[in-house]
């Protein structure tokens, strides 16, 4: 048997939507100090965002990498540890230690599972021989040297049909691709093709107009309904299966960056927490769970039906920090999430369409010029501003 430690907050997971609602809640509560506990066993937190850039030759991978114990609010305790299983009806869960950790409340913010075993031969394959992927931070750079390293030939890039973290991330690196390949005075002999598992481009017709148009301008073919099934990476070859007519299609590729499929976190789907789908069910305007009262949850985990990206958890972070503040001195929730998210679709070096937008589907801009033209200045704050606001202010709480 293992022992037993109590904390006031028990958040899990130290990523994005972890530490900032962590560094909200002790920026709000101080006297909160060490009774907050994060836990996660990663020691790297990531700043992902960027990784469209790290493929694209456009940032360095080293620059979206900090150690997990200097993004740490000092005020909180953290537990390098892994979370095996939940049991909200003791207000316990249980660590990978052999640990219990008993909370009064819980913030469950553990992200997203990334499936390469969906995708057969993809694990084998990715890495090696044209097979890249911005989704690891492991693989980034490979995307980088394909890129680079292209001669000519196919270029594929694919997007699953399962939700997955950034959905306009599988064609802004295609967009990167295609600009490069013109630069490098290769593109007359490349054929770039965008395979998706979804039905459009993007979700929102505001942004899809101009990306549809991208599309055209760049000559890029895209197909729609189309999922990855399998890679055989010796022979080069793609196998896809078109989520309507059944139909398969083999692609004999060059390079193919591949966007893996995603899911809710094994650990969430199997717990009494989790919705039928397996996402961490949680009311979408209050973010608390909505069967257990004193859990609260954010970011790709949950089923809020919105775009997976940080810029939405920029606004959940508030929410739940308020929201379970408020509950904890038996007040009214009075935070209200809309179920903003936030694209910054790039299509190409120093071009950009920053689309922001609710559960609605409606357009909720921060600048007062048209968001859906591509545009550089958008591209320059992707590039060189939101890391530093993400590491300096959404991490410390303060925005
Ligand atoms: C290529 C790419 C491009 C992107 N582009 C953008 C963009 O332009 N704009 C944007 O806003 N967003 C973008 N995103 C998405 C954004 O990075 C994510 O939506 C965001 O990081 C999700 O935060 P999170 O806290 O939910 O999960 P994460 O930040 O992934 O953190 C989850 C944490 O939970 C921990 N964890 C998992 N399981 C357990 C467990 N059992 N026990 C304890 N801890 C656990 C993990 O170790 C991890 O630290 C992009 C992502 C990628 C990959």
């Amino acid at each position: 048997m293992g022992s037993t430690k109590y904390y006031s907050i028990a958040i899990v997971g130290a990523g994005t939507a972890g530490i900032s609602i962590a560094a909200r809640i002790l920026r709000m509560a101080p006297h909160l100090k060490e009774k907050v506990v994060l836990i996660d066993p990663a020691e790297k937190h990531y700043y992902q965002p960027l990784w469209t850039l790290v493929g694209g030759g456009a940032a360095l991978k080293e620059d979206t990498v900090r150690d997990q114990k200097d993004v740490i609010p000092n005020e909180a305790i953290w537990l390098k540890d892994q979370v095996v299983k939940f049991n909200p009806t003791e207000n316990q869960v249980q660590l990978q230690s052999g640990l219990t950790i008993h909370y009064n409340y819980l913030v469950v913010a553990a992200g997203i599972e990334i499936l390469w075993d969906k995708v057969k031969g993809l694990k084998e394959a990715i890495g090696q021989d044209g097979v890249c992927s911005n989704y690891s931070y492991e693989y980034v750079s490979d995307t980088w040297s394909n890129i680079e390293q292209f001669n000519g030939g196919t270029a594929i890039f694919t997007q699953p049909s399962t939700p997955i973290k950034c959905g306009g991330a599988p064609q802004k690196i295609m967009y990167l691709a295609d600009d490069y390949f013109r630069k490098n005075g290769i593109r007359d002999k490349t054929e770039i093709r965008f395979m998706s598992g979804i039905a459009n481009i993007f979700q929102v017709k505001r942004y899809a107009d101009t990306l549809e148009e991208v599309i055209q301008r760049k000559q890029i073919k895209a197909n729609y309904l189309e999922e990855l099934i399998e890679i055989n990476g010796s022979e080069k070859l793609a196998f896809f299966k078109n989520i309507e007519t059944k139909e398969k299609t083999t692609l004999a590729y060059d390079m193919i960056h591949v966007t893996p499929p995603m899911g809710p976190p094994k650990f969430i789907a199997e717990s009494p927490l989790s919705d039928v789908a397996g996402w961490l069910d949680v009311d979408p305007y209050t973010l608390r769970h909505n069967q257990f009262k004193n859990v609260f949850g954010a970011g790709d985990c949950t089923n809020l039906p919105t775009s997976k990206t940080g810029a939405a958890i920029r606004k959940q972070a508030p929410t739940v920090a308020e929201n379970l503040l408020a509950v904890m001195e038996n007040k009214d929730m009075k935070q209200r999430y809309d179920g903003y998210t936030s694209c910054p679709l790039v299509t190409g070096y120093n071009r950009l369409v920053l689309a922001e937008f609710d559960y609605d589907k409606l357009a909720k801009e921060s600048f007062p010029i048209d968001q859906s033209k591509e545009r550089a200045s958008m591209y320059f704050m992707k590039k060189s501003l939101l890391p530093i606001m993400y590491w300096n202010g959404m991490l410390k709480g303060t925005m």
